[in-house]
């Protein structure tokens, strides 16, 4: 039980060599393969991950695009297109969230609702919703990996025609009820940033939808607004996702049920072998509902302390949130979410990606030995 004596592994909180280390050797070839063929933009790389990519998120349509961000964005400028939405108009988004969906919809033009977090998810709380005759659209944030969706709120908002958008950044490969993220509302943003399970190596995102419409109008605008060269039907913007990333990102798709595993792996670790009564671990959702474990996030009264005895002790950890979106400088909105910004000063991610029991038996009993 006494951790001074025995040798103290540094574990950082993610090492991107190690998450891509093991497929070294298929992603060069993979890079070697797209750097001869002389085609880097709007070829066949992306066009096989697009369709490898709407088959994994159980949808009919995907389009790959540069960032996570650009993906929410693009999702809410098609609308705007549509008719759907337009300036001014509402859209609630959870203030427990990275702020890529804040600055998605303000970017829009949109006025953000910011909503309270559920103390028991720390994702979206559905019960606490404020709408008003302006709301048009929900977009809900799968955080940590873990699926927030409530089918009786979610057919009542569609029943009222909002339009509702996941940002399924840190889901991708989750399930609520056998159906997967992605495919629950009316279409959602991926990312691909290195750190997430599945990750490029630089940025991507894509967009995944069952709207032929949106998805041609996604397409368009990602690509100058053109769907024909040199015709702009719409002022577009540049926003592809390039050849590189999708022949990179086709070698590391296929591993995502594996990556999954492991995580839910490494999070019953962490359940098991964390005792410490003072340390809030997550809630467990029902079989029917699976995550992928994005993080594992507990909550601890001193969580600074805790993170600083944890880093003295080697262990490398974050924090997602430390201020709500509703609180950051570039909003500061008039608005009290009590929960929201009690998680910020509490909440601690604890390594999950690429170790194993004996890394998390070693931080759990450094977790379970803190007094701070
Ligand atoms: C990572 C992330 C994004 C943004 O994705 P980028 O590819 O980094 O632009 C958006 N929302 C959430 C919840 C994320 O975790």
């Amino acid at each position: 039980m006494n951790s001074s004596n025995s040798r103290k592994p540094e574990i950082p909180f993610q090492d991107l060599r190690k998450t891509n280390g093991p497929l070294m050797d298929r992603l060069a070839e993979a890079a070697v393969r797209v750097l001869r063929s002389g085609r880097y933009i709007n070829g066949p790389e992306v066009k096989a991950f697009e369709e490898e990519l709407a088959r994994e998120s159980g949808t009919k349509y995907c389009v790959a695009v540069s960032t996570g961000l650009d993906a929410l964005r693009l999702i809410l400028r098609g609308y705007i297109s549509m008719g759907r939405l337009k300036e001014g108009d509402e859209v609630i988004i959870p203030a427990n969230t990275f702020i890529a969906t804040f600055l998605a919809a303000s970017d829009c033009g949109l006025k953000i609702v910011a909503a309270e977090a559920d103390e028991r998810t720390y994702c979206l709380d559905y019960s606490k919703l404020l709408l008003s005759p302006k709301t048009k659209a929900l977009i809900t944030v799968h955080l940590f990996g873990r699926p927030c969706w409530d089918e009786r709120a979610t057919a009542e908002l569609k029943s009222k025609g909002l339009i509702i958008i996941e940002d399924n950044a840190q889901a991708l490969g989750a399930s609520f009820m056998g159906r997967k993220t992605g495919s629950l509302g009316d279409a959602a943003a991926i990312s691909f940033y290195p750190a997430k399970n599945i990750g490029a190596c630089g940025d991507a995102g894509a967009v995944v939808t069952d709207d032929h419409e949106l998805a041609v109008i996604i397409r368009k605008l990602a690509n100058y607004g053109a769907e024909k060269k040199y015709v702009h039907e719409t002022r577009g913007y540049n926003c592809r996702m390039d050849e590189l990333q999708a022949a990179l990102l086709r070698v590391k798709l296929p591993t995502l049920a594996e990556v999954t595993r492991r995580r839910s792996e490494n999070a019953s670790h962490y359940d098991r072998y964390i005792t410490n009564p003072e340390v809030k671990k997550p809630e467990r959702e029902s079989g029917s509902v699976t995550a992928t474990w994005h993080q594992y996030v507990v909550r601890h009264p001193r969580r600074d302390a805790l993170r600083k005895y944890l880093e003295e002790n080697g262990v490398g950890t974050e924090i997602h949130y430390p201020v709500a979106c509703h609180r950051q400088p570039c909003y500061d909105m008039d608005v009290s979410l009590p929960v929201a910004e009690r998680l910020a000063g509490e909440i601690l991610s604890l390594p999950i990606a690429d170790i194993g029991e004996e890394e998390i038996k070693h931080i759990s009993t450094l977790i379970n030995q803190f007094r701070g």
